[in-house]
């Protein structure tokens, strides 16, 4: 692969073949990556790389834009007919930027917005006080019940009257559970608040019917492209037409400058895959190998945070316990077994310690496991969690995770 690479350029060559290597012999268990198709591999490395082209379609600053907005326009469309929705801006650089641009398109700096609260699974951009969403805005987080782990949406409505936010920021990086976002659209009418749904995990179940859409309640909906939706690193914003011209302005000149030319093709490639029969099935397989291998780790001794999953995300809680989220990711991956440290609900260690994993399945679904694997991985990280003090452990577990690989290659096209 990459000859040319290779002749000018040894180290960076060398560290991506390494990479091509990792990614093939251990098991990504981390709930927001995924692998892109091959042709969307081949998009994001094209030459649209070298264009400038700020601005949409038909009205951008620079000349020469003619095939970049045919890929832009590819992807608006293709966007709009997967989520149905009625406006959508495909610019935004991250899911960051998108969240970015919303904010700013409809807050001024000391609004007060409510987001889901970190330990209980929201994002950076949902309010962390170092993020720039808690340095501009008043930022009161809501929390998940500490009986069920699970929103209490009665709570939230309470609690959205007497804080009286400006918007309601809906969605989670780390929250197992479907969002009923019906009753979030009571509750912001009940308070006067415009609603954001932050939907970066769960994009690809929408798509698939398997998660209810945000589409039909909420003002804005943000996404990631990368997480379930398997395209290429990137974000998007999709809104009602009533917010589309502001939220544009807002995108660019507002928070970025020239779009990623090349991403958005990849993004139009994926989304043109997402629109197949297959990806359904796709994302079938991802939320029955989550439940399978939630019920293997708990049938295994081991406590999921609200008692298990319904989507592709699931979380370990070690809260109490004498060792720590960071600790079992380390073992885990010199076992090859990649997963993240993550709070729990209520976490008391710091989120660089923290008190749980976070586990998905997207990765693992895309490489062609299935139930029977599932069911192995949760043995093998039950026996790592048990076993955190015993390398003998973690080398067997290391050898079964290289066999089990090798069964489901990734990228022959890299061989
Ligand atoms: C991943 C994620 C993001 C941010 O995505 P980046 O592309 O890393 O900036 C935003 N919101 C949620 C809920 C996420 O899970």
């Amino acid at each position: 692969m990459f000859e040319k690479l290779k002749e000018t350029d040894p180290e960076i060559y060398d560290a991506i073949y390494k990479e091509v290597i990792r990614q093939h012999d251990g098991l990504e268990l981390i709930a927001s990556e995924n692998f892109v198709s091959y042709p969307v591999l081949e998009a994001a490395s094209c030459v649209m790389t070298n264009k400038y082209a700020e601005g949409y379609p038909g009205k951008r600053y620079y000349g020469g834009c003619t095939h970049v907005d045919e890929a832009e326009n590819l992807a608006r469309d293709r966007a709009k007919q997967l989520f149905e929705c009625e406006h959508v801006n495909v610019q935004p650089h991250s899911g960051s930027q998108a969240n970015m641009a919303v904010y700013f398109s409809v807050l001024k700096p000391g609004d007060t917005v409510m987001g889901l609260d970190l330990s209980c699974g929201g994002h950076l951009t949902h309010g962390l006080p170092l993020n720039f969403s808690g340095k501009f805005f008043n930022v009161v987080p809501y929390f998940v019940d500490k009986e069920t782990e699970v929103i209490d949406y009665d709570a939230v409505m309470k609690q959205a009257g007497e804080v009286g936010p400006k918007l309601i920021i809906v969605g989670a990086s780390a929250y197992p559970r479907t969002l009923d976002f019906k009753r979030f659209r009571e509750i912001c009418d009940e308070c006067g608040a415009l609603m954001m749904v932050d939907i970066a995990h769960i994009a690809g179940l929408i798509v698939a019917g398997l998660h209810p859409s945000p589409i039909p309640y909420a003002d804005f909906v943000t996404t990631t492209t990368h997480k379930t939706l398997r395209g290429p690193r990137g974000g998007m914003i999709m809104c009602k037409e009533q917010y589309a011209t502001d939220l544009d302005r807002e995108v660019m000149p507002g928070v970025q400058g020239g779009p990623l030319m090349h991403i958005i093709a990849a993004k139009a490639v994926a989304f043109k895959e997402a629109m197949k029969p297959e990806f359904n099935e796709y994302q079938k397989r991802i939320v029955e190998n989550a439940a399978t291998l939630a019920k293997t780790l708990s049938d295994e001794g081991q406590r999921m945070v609200s008692g298990g999953t319904d989507t592709h995300v699931m979380l370990v809680s070690f809260l109490g316990m004498k060792f720590s989220g960071r600790k079992i990711e380390n073992r885990l991956e010199e076992a090859k077994i990649t997963v993240n440290k993550n709070t729990v609900p209520f976490d008391d260690r710091k989120p660089f310690i923290a008190s749980g994993i976070r586990i998905g399945t997207p990765a693992v679904t895309t490489r062609g496991m299935g139930p029977e694997e599932m069911r192995q991985i949760g043995k093998m990280i039950a026996r790592v969690i048990e076993g955190r003090n015993d390398d003998a452990v973690i080398a067997a577990v290391r050898d079964e995770v290289s066999a089990l690989c090798e069964r489901f290659p990734l990228y022959p096209e890299l061989r």
